[in-house]
């Protein structure tokens, strides 16, 4: 029986779903990419953006075509699913699982009767089936207790859960073994790890999350480690002092805004102000020189003014941010901004997104650069007709330029991807770099 699965949303989605592959083989179930070939199709989805709500149901006319063809297939749905698109949804599916519930999938599939003996969170100690060769998700936490008026996660994920740090570690540790460069920590408020202890295994010796940081940095061998996602008002002078004395976390970090006015901030529920959000990040780059930082921008979030928009645009150009994501404000069925008029125009949205893009542009290319002519380390990633390309340790995408390159041989005949190498940055760009090896 071939399994196929569909993905949808953030890196904590992809991770669920190395750990959906995980469950799908050791039950006897076997990967294709050919969505016809498939006997079983699960979709991990998100109803974070109306976008990705509206691409599953686009899905469903091809799982009534493939039913027609193999009376076997089955589809099933998982992921970030509010309780209105499940019932919307019920009809297209011939099961909706929890996530929580992955120890239980194959009873699920064969819709027996579930007796939930397990911990509903011990989905996340199955060992996942990872999709990278060198680099490796590994969950901390999961839901949030932050309730942001506009965003679904504490309603789909549910509140906050951090992981035992034992089992952390002891996954970490044998992701390292395996040979994997780059542990990427992720969790919907990394800073909040542990702050609501609630493991089910051990309640009274928590650490917080510089601590797990420490300890996983302590590990000799040689590897990367980042992690996603900060909440600007939990992000410790703890966790900063940790990321500058390390020698293992990338200089790297996304930090969230959504908005540079402070009136929005608080229909937001975000709980801090533009000038905190500044002198959070006076304080970071003072500590962490040469520290890329990215955000999260909402654009047209109910009854944003052109001034409060501008404001955003502002603080953009204050900050000089290396990458923002910006998204259209679309209301979600549910939480508190829905209830507020969905007042600015999808074309005026469209202006705000476009302004704020030209102003990124700028502030990427000049802060790229900066990194002209010095020699950086780099991880090389990819490989695609020929062309290398690597990131540096500090999140930036380079493209190795071996024709340039004096000591090109260096480079060959091995390792290529998943090899540290030394290259002279020569170009920018506002969204990469160019280097050679030299
Ligand atoms: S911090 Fe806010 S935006 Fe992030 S997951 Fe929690 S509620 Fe959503």
């Amino acid at each position: 029986m071939k399994y196929h699965l569909i993905t949808f949303g953030c890196q904590m989605n992809k991770s669920d779903s190395e750990r959906i592959a995980a469950r799908l083989q050791n039950i006897g179930y076997e990967k294709t990419t050919d969505i016809k070939q498939s006997d079983l199709i699960i979709v991990n989805m998100c109803s974070v953006r109306q976008s990705a709500v509206d691409r599953v149901y686009g899905l469903a006319n091809q799982f009534l075509e493939l039913k027609k063809k193999n009376v076997q297939f089955k589809v099933g749905l998982t992921g970030c699913l509010l309780n209105q698109d499940r019932k919307k949804m019920e009809k297209f599916f011939d099961f909706i699982f929890n996530i929580k519930d992955l120890n239980n999938l194959e009873k699920i599939i064969l819709q027996q009767k579930i007796d939930f003996e397990k911990s509903p969170q011990d989905y996340l100690s199955l060992l996942p089936k990872i999709n990278s060769k060198i680099s490796a998700f590994v969950p901390i936490m999961t839901g949030c207790n932050n309730f942001c008026s506009y965003c679904v996660v504490p309603y789909t994920r549910g509140r906050e859960f951090s992981r035992p740090e034992q089992e952390i570690i002891k996954e970490v540790k044998s992701l390292i073994k395996k040979g994997f460069l780059e542990i990427i920590l992720l969790g919907q408020n990394v800073n909040s790890y542990h702050q609501n202890i609630k493991t089910l295994r051990h309640k009274n010796k928590a650490i917080n999350f510089p601590k797990l940081l420490q300890m996983i940095d302590n590990f000799s061998e040689n590897f990367w480690l980042t992690f996603l996602t900060s909440h600007p008002k939990d992000l410790s002078d703890e966790l900063i002092k940790v990321m500058a004395q390390s020698k293992k976390i990338i200089k790297y970090l996304h930090l969230p805004v959504q908005s540079g006015d402070n009136e929005i901030l608080k229909k937001m529920n975000r709980h801090y102000t533009v000038q905190d959000y500044k002198n959070l990040i006076k304080k970071i780059r003072k500590k962490i020189p040469g520290i890329t930082i990215s955000t999260d921008i909402i654009v047209g979030f109910p009854g944003e003014t052109k001034k409060q928009f501008k404001n955003t645009a502002r603080l953009l150009k204050k900050i000089k941010f290396d990458q923002v994501y910006i998204a259209q404000y679309s209301p979600r069925a549910g939480t508190k901004a829905a209830l507020i008029k969905d007042d600015v125009l999808k074309e005026e949205k469209h202006q705000r997104e476009k302004t704020l893009n030209k102003i990124l542009e700028k502030t990427a290319l000049k802060n790229n650069k900066k990194l002209i002519g010095q020699t950086l380390e780099i991880l090389v990633k990819n490989c695609k007709n020929n062309q290398y390309y690597g990131q540096t340790k500090n999140f930036k995408n380079v493209k190795i330029n071996l024709e340039k390159s004096n000591k090109a041989e260096l480079f060959f005949p091995q390792p290529k991807i998943g090899q540290f190498v030394k290259a002279k940055i020569i170009k920018a760009t506002p969204w990469g770099l160019e280097g050679i090896i030299n």
